[in-house]
Formats: C-alpha cells, structure tokens, sequence
C-alpha cells in the first residue's frame, strides 16, 4: 500500500452515505476527492432506509466480526453526529431513543426469552421488562403485549437529513461532488494500477485511487479485473413514512416486532418496515406487504393506525455472498471497496468513513476492519445467490 498519496487523486463512486461520507473525511485530512453520483446525492438506497442504529437488537451469535464492527460504529455515532451538524450547520436527526423488542403471543415470548439470553451470552445490554413495566415506557402498546427487551443504546438518525449534511460538510471541506456524472470503467494499467475512471459520456478522470461506494449497483461497473471483484445481490425492502396530524408521542423507542419496526423521527413522523425480499432489482410496493407490515405493527401499537401515510416505497439492500460488506484495499494497486453493506449502510456510514479515509492516508488497517477485506471474495470464491421470490418480513 502506498504511504501517501498526491492531493486530488482520489475518485469515489457513488453519492449514497458510504460515498458521501468517506469524500468528507478523505478531504478532512487533506486529499483532493472529487465524487461521482450518476443520480443525485443520497437518493439511492440511502433515501429508503429506516435510520436504525440497532446492532444490539438485530446481533446474531454467528457474526461477531459485524457486530463489533456494528458496535465501534455505534460509539463513534455520538461525536460523528455532533461534528457533522457542526462541519455543515445542519440537523442530522440523531434521536436516541432506545428500542423496546416486543412480544405478541407465547410464541413470540419465546423467542424473546431465547433472545434475550444470547444477548446475554454475548454481554450485551439488555433487560427484560414485564409488560406492565414496558407499557408504563410507552403507553401505546397494546393491552394483549406479552413481554418485551428493552436495548436502551440503539439509537436512530434520519438517513436523508444524513446525506444532506454530508453533501454540505463534504463541500465545505473541499470535496469536489458532482451529481449526473455516471461511471462506466475504472481503467486499470497494465502494471495492475488504476489510472482513472472513464464515464458514460466518454469523459476521462486520472486518478490513482478509486473507492467503490455505488452500493447495489456497484457490479454493474466495467473495468475490474475478476480478482478485484465483489459480488453484490440486492435484497428487496419495502417501507412506509406516515405521520400523526396531532403531534409526536405516540411512541418515543423504536418498537420492534417479529418480523416488523416502527422508528420515531421524535417530531411526530414514523417509518414502518420493512420486508426482506429476493427479487433482483425490482422496487414495486405491493399491497400485499404493505397490508402485513401495517397489521404487524398496528397489532403491537394500535394507535398507528390513525397515522398519515405519506410514503410507501421499496430499496435495494447491497448485500455480499456473505451479507457482510466489504471493506478495503483489493489487489488492484489504488483499488478499493466500500460497498455491500446490507442492512447495516446508515449504521455503518461513521466507522466505515474513518477506516477508509484512513487507510488512503496511509494508516494500518484496523483491526476490526480484517474480517471485511474485498479479497475474501477473490477466485470464485463465494457465488451471488440467485433465490427469488422469498418474502421474508425482518430487519432494517
Ligand atoms: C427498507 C430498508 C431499510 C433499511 N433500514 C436501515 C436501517 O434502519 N439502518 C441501517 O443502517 N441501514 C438500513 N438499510 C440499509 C441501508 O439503506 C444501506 O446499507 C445503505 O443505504 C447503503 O449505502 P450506500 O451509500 O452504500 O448505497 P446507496 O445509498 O445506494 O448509494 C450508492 C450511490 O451510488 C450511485 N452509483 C451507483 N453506481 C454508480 C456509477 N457507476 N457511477 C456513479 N454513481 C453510481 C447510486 O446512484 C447511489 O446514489 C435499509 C435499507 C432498506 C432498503
């Protein structure tokens, strides 16, 4: 790996949050960055998602290496937020709000108990509240609730305030970012260097250093050698934003169900999601979702069902053969990802910056950041998964 790179010799492709916030902090630290968005700033996936800050509520015991990295990007959140609104005189919408993971039934009572214990396991802040003790929290919930995990520390940020203020913070540190500039290749020598990219238009940018944040995408751009490759599937989401026309204080926590969320804005606005579906690039909302994300939540917080609807709308979750993103330098010299970040994009946007800025300045790749490496996916060595049709309700 280089040491030092010259100013203005760093291209990053793509303008959704991973984009936008390694241009921030590359030009913090003194490279010339110029981005490329083929659309407009924060309107891929970016747009779509819930905002939830939740690597607690949503850890699995099969992936620690995501959750530490989950939960270094959660710890940075704070002070990331903090200097962002400063760095670009915005609101970023950082609510802390802590969830509640709710149980409807005895069955779903079970499962929390389960839960519950290999967060435990896992040393992870949770307790258990009795119905009574949750519903004292909050007051909407439904009389029938079961029992309920309270995680106190995962938090929420509103994604599309998010990008705004990257776009105004990356341009005031001195990032270049165009918008309607589409990347068709990345032009690699035949030394296994990049020397530039080349766009749609046939324009030519030199460069020495290329960063892959097109989310989903991402496959889609030519140029890269097999070995640099990573492969990226999108997993279909559908979700609503709605509104209380009497105010906030329906629900302060983000209420999570089985297979559902509400996350409050804290000013009276809601998002309600969202499916898991294996459907390529398709982004149609169907009734057929919208009615089962709608009954599941109603079912837990009855009073969502005198909201507003002023959205329904589907994205497309990066996800890599192995649902974990990849992160890094690949063996192409110049050459790197940030990309295939799934579920966990506006969570991981704080930490996923700061390792790549930093590692384009010459530092050690951190040691958290290992398990992410592009080359876990060089030779073939995990497949695209090509299941279709499967609706499977959960998650961010
Ligand atoms: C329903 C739903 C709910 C979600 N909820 C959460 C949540 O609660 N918490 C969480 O952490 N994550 C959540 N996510 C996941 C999160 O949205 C993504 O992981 C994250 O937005 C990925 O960010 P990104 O910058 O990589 O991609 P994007 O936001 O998609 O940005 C990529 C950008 O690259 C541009 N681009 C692509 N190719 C090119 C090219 N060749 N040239 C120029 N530009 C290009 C695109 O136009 C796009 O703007 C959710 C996702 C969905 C769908």
């Amino acid at each position: 790996l280089p040491n030092r790179i010259r100013k203005s010799d760093v291209v990053v492709i793509g303008g959704g949050a991973i984009g936008l916030a390694i241009a921030w902090r590359a030009a913090q630290r003194g490279l010339g960055v110029t981005l490329l968005e083929r659309g407009r700033f924060g309107e891929g996936t970016s747009r779509v998602a819930a905002g939830m800050l939740a690597p607690i509520a949503e850890a699995r015991p099969t992936e620690q290496p995501l959750l530490h990295l989950n939960q270094a990007s959660v710890k940075a959140y704070p002070g990331f937020a903090d200097e962002l609104s400063e760095a670009s005189g915005m609101d970023v919408g950082y609510l802390r709000c802590g969830t509640l993971v709710a149980a409807r039934d005895r069955d779903d009572a079970e499962a929390l108990e389960r839960e519950l214990e290999m967060r435990l396991a896992l040393g992870l802040p949770v307790s258990r509240l009795r119905a009574s003790e949750a519903r004292r929290l909050e007051p909407a919930l439904a009389p029938s609730l079961r029992l309920a995990l309270e995680v106190a520390d995962d938090h929420a940020i509103d994604p599309r305030l998010l990008t705004a203020a990257l776009v105004e913070a990356g341009l005031r540190a001195g990032a270049r970012l165009r918008a309607g500039a589409e990347v068709a290749t990345v032009e690699v020598s035949p030394r296994n260097r990049v020397s530039g990219v080349r766009l749609t238009d046939g324009e030519v940018l030199e460069t020495e250093h290329v960063v892959i944040a097109g989310g989903v995408w991402s496959e889609a751009i030519e140029g890269i050698p097999h070995e640099a490759r990573v492969p990226i599937r999108p997993v279909k989401g559908q979700i609503l934003r709605l509104h209380d026309p009497s105010g906030a204080g329906l629900v302060s926590h983000i209420v999570r169900i089985a297979g559902s969320y509400i996350v409050p804005r804290g000013d009276g606005r809601y998002v309600l999601g969202a499916t898991m579906e294996e459907r390529g690039f398709d982004t149609a909302v169907t009734a057929g979702a919208t009615f089962e994300l709608l009954r599941e939540v109603i079912e837990v917080v009855p009073g969502v069902s005198e909201l507003v609807i002023d959205e329904v709308s589907a994205g497309l979750r990066p996800a890599t053969p192995d649902n974990a993103p990849a992160i890094g330098p690949t063996s192409v010299h110049g050459l790197w990802w940030a990309a295939g970040h799934h579920r966990n994009g506006i969570l991981l946007t704080p930490i996923t910056a700061e390792i790549v800025a930093g590692m384009l300045v010459g530092e050690q790749r951190p040691e958290l950041a290992a398990a992410f490496a592009p080359a876990r996916f060089a030779r073939g060595a995990a497949q695209s998964s090509t299941r279709r049709d499967r609706l499977m309700p959960v998650g961010a």
